[in-house]
């Protein structure tokens, strides 16, 4: 038995699943997680020391790669002045004023702790604001754990087989309602049924949990022009395509403005931090400005702003990452599509920016409807082949690969010979 199969025993006597988060246990793939001891640059190391290109990337926050310099050297400094305070202090509004300068259409910015405090605080600010409950969210789209978003939620809620959590109140709930990511009708229909009801549409603008899915042309244009038209608010929930699909997001690059905005992952450098961001007039609603009540003992942690900072800065001086993170993934989706047809396996690649996704279906992915329609079993195949390989991806189809801005080309051949390798395999 391995080192991580022994750590996985034991773990399993004292922790749920033996894991702090259901998609690190590897059960849509059908084995036993590799437990990791270090990260550096694009590798991880498991507990035997086995060295893996990663393209998980914490789930996203390493965009910059592991143990980056600037951000362990920023997080050493900040651990020398003491870990928390519960008080004030400037690196806040540091992250806070580096963020309104990258990012278009927000002012204001109130730091939490993860995207899932993010997303419920926001839609919580939509509920005070507009005085109305229900919200709309897509099928297959995840937000967090919050009651009322574990409502035909995505990712692991998916794979794990409970996209509508047990254990959420029916009255949590009643007022999400569900439509099909893009397909505008679906939205329309949701309007015309509970015109004056509705707070806010909550969406990914590229659907990253139900395996990746990009809008089709004019589909946040058109929840932007709905949510006008019905005096909600349009919500992005950026937690993965913020400072990731351009520097300043999913707003910038599709170039649709967003009335709320949720952050997690890339600000937190790889520490635990979320934000929910917008205008003056939206966020001065928050305590202690106005009625809609959000705290946190440890949000704006110093050392956790510290990493976010340094992550965002260095983001803000190398803007060319953002080219070359998205060459490295158009070439690899390429690559992997041509392996594709070389092998005779059925594998469709989706890829924007730097996330990219193979699903294993012949046909294009578009929908929801589609992405349910990869072969899992194929994917959990293709999963375990690219691990013995020495390549770590997401354990589940559900989910994105990361491509960083520290990936080399040394990286890109390996991963394709072990693509190339993998496919022919599953073939055989
Ligand atoms: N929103 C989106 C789009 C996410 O992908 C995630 C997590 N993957 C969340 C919210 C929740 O963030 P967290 O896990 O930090 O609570």
């Amino acid at each position: 038995m391995d080192t991580s199969a022994t750590l996985f025993e034991r773990a399993q006597r004292v922790l749920p699943g033996g894991v702090n988060s259901p998609v690190r246990a590897y059960r849509a793939v059908g084995m036993a997680p590799r437990f990791i001891t270090r990260a550096d640059g694009t590798k991880i190391y498991d507990a035997d020391g086995k060295e893996y290109i990663d393209y998980v990337c914490s789930w996203g926050p390493m965009i910059l790669g592991h143990n980056h310099p600037a951000i362990r050297e920023a997080v050493v400094a900040a651990t020398m002045a003491g870990l928390s305070f519960g008080a004030p202090t400037e690196r806040e509004i540091e992250i806070a004023e580096l963020m309104v300068s990258m990012v278009p259409n927000i002012e204001m910015v109130r730091m939490v702790n993860s995207g899932t405090e993010a997303v419920m605080s926001a839609l919580r600010l939509a509920r005070g604001v507009t005085g109305r409950d229900k919200l709309i969210k897509f099928e297959g789209c995840y937000h967090g754990h919050s009651d009322c978003m574990l409502v035909n939620a995505g990712s692991s809620a998916l794979a794990g087989g409970h996209p509508s959590s047990a254990g959420v109140p029916q009255g949590a709930a009643k007022d999400t309602l569900t439509a099909q990511f893009n397909d505008l009708s679906s939205v329309e229909e949701l309007f015309s049924a509970h015109d004056g009801e509705i707070a806010a549409i909550i969406v990914e603008p590229v659907a990253a949990n139900m395996g990746v899915v990009t809008p089709t042309a004019g589909f946040l244009q058109g929840l932007r022009a709905l949510c006008d038209k019905h005096g909600a608010l349009l919500i992005f929930d950026e937690v993965i395509t913020g400072f990731r699909l351009a520097m300043g997001g999913a707003q910038a690059h599709f170039g649709v403005r967003a009335d709320l905005v949720t952050f997690g992952k890339i600000i937190g450098g790889g520490m635990p931090v979320g934000a929910y961001c917008g205008s003056r007039a939206l966020m001065e609603t928050v305590a202690p400005c106005g009625p809609v009540y959000q705290a946190g003992t440890l949000a704006g942690n110093p050392v956790a702003m510290a990493a976010g900072l340094a992550q965002l800065r260095y983001i803000k001086d190398h803007q060319e990452i953002y080219l070359q993170m998205e060459a490295y993934a158009q070439n690899l989706a390429a690559a992997m599509t041509k392996a594709a047809q070389d092998t005779g396996v059925a594998m469709a690649v989706n890829q924007i920016g730097s996330l990219v996704c193979p699903f294993f279906t012949p046909t294009a992915v578009t929908s929801f409807v589609d992405a349910k329609g990869s072969d899992l079993g194929a994917y959990a195949r293709y999963f375990a082949g690219m691990l013995n390989h020495g390549v770590a991806l997401a354990p589940a189809q559900f989910e994105a690969m990361f491509v960083s801005a520290v990936h080399t080309q040394d990286d890109f051949d390996k991963t394709v010979a072990a693509v190339r390798a993998t496919l022919s395999a599953m073939e055989g």
